[in-house]
């Protein structure tokens, strides 16, 4: 066991605080990561203050990791010490169902499941504590490697961000002669934008307001408009061929479905604490399909970040010290991120 300095929450909704947590030892298949950076995710948010149920406490959030290989254990023919590397949501799976066979082993349906990184329980039965922290231990089929081209502080945030808003584009077939609208221009949502401007779409960011229409403009967006606009919705309707919802607050959804051509696909990987409602008759009339998605598999995650690099593509990114992070937490909720807070690893 290695003894690490972290972040965590004592208990649902309390400030974190600098702590220290225990790693295990390196095993043979495990590679001991010296963290470098770590995004703030909101989900660390949703699942700090209880948002989505229980956790488990003291919680070590962040599931945004890029730092750099420190020790192998002898069985690893993947990565070797100083190699530039990332790891996202999961940490293990059963490896042996169907869905993990298929990559996508954020749907192990194994009795073990996907194994979160933080907030879960590894095989060992030992909880799991994610990336605020100094170092962090995984076997080496759920470490990514990121490419030369991309810096390890702005690939931090890809490892969720990046992955959760690749996957659905890539299944909704967004690519050139496609009409894409990004819902909310967050963490998520400005890295969807800079994804689909380089699939190849046209892309429009909904914004609640106008503030950040600059920025997303010089993102990749081709239009931007406020969803605080009535005018919005009479200007745009049946316009997308998909839209990616980001937003974390219950919304509703009618009236964006009203804004999806004929066969349209309105995908959702925001994750709000309360339910929405949907009249079936906005997904009836015009054959509409609402559809959700999970983060992406591990193969699915190394070929966005292979994207990414050979794009040019990193997250717009606030780097912090630890200290700061209860004050970043409470600025991600307040819609206050331009676009992704990143702590870096070397003031925990
Ligand atoms: P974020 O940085 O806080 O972005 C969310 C955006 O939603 C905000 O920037 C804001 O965009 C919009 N928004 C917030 N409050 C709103 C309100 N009251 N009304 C309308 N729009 C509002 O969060 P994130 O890290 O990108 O995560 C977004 C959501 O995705 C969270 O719920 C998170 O848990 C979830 N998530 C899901 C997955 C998955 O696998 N499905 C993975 C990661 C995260 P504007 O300011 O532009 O309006
Ligand atoms: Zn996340
Ligand atoms: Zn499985």
């Amino acid at each position: 066991m290695t003894t690490v300095a972290a972040y965590a929450a004592p208990a649902p909704k309390a400030p974190l605080e600098r702590t220290t947590i225990e790693r295990r030892e390196v095993g043979e298949y495990d590679v001991l990561i010296d963290i470098k950076y770590a995004g703030i995710c909101h989900s660390d948010i949703h699942t700090g203050r209880e948002e989505w149920g229980t956790a488990l406490f003291p919680l070590v959030p962040g599931h945004e990791i890029a730092g750099v290989v420190a020790e192998v254990g002898p069985g690893v023919t993947r990565f070797a010490v100083g190699d530039h590397v990332g790891v996202g949501c999961m940490v293990d799976s059963c490896r042996e169902c169907d869905n993990c066979k298929a990559g996508l082993e954020q749907h192990c349906t194994g009795s073990l499941g996907m194994v979160g990184t933080y907030n879960a329980r590894g095989r060992d039965g030992e909880p799991t504590y994610g990336g605020y922290a100094q170092k962090i231990v995984v076997d080496e089929n759920y470490v990514l490697r990121i490419p030369d081209g991309l810096s390890l502080d702005v690939a931090a945030p890809l490892l969720c961000a990046g992955i959760t808003t690749y996957s659905p584009l890539r299944s909704a077939g967004v690519g050139p002669g496609k009409k894409v609208a990004v819902l909310g221009m967050g963490g998520l949502g400005h890295m969807a934008v800079k994804i689909a401007h380089a699939m190849g779409a046209e892309v429009t960011v909904l914004s609640q307001s106008l503030r950040k229409k600059n920025d997303g403009l010089k993102l990749g967006a081709d239009h931007y408009y406020a969803t605080s606009d009535q005018k919005t919705f009479d200007r745009l309707a049946g316009s997308f061929d998909v839209i990616l919802s980001t937003v974390s607050v219950a919304l509703d959804f009618d009236d964006y479905l009203s804004l999806l051509k004929t066969g349209g696909v309105l995908m959702n990987v925001g994750a709000p604490e309360h339910p929405v409602s949907v009249n079936l008759f906005s997904l009836i009339m015009g054959n509409k399909k609402l559809a959700g998605s999970l983060i992406g598999g591990i193969a699915e995650t190394q070929e966005m970040l292979d994207f990414c690099a050979e794009h040019g593509l990193g997250a717009e990114i606030e780097l912090i010290r630890a200290d700061q992070v209860n004050e970043a937490w409470d600025r991600v909720v307040a819609s206050d991120v331009r676009y992704r807070f990143v702590i870096d690893a070397a003031t925990i």
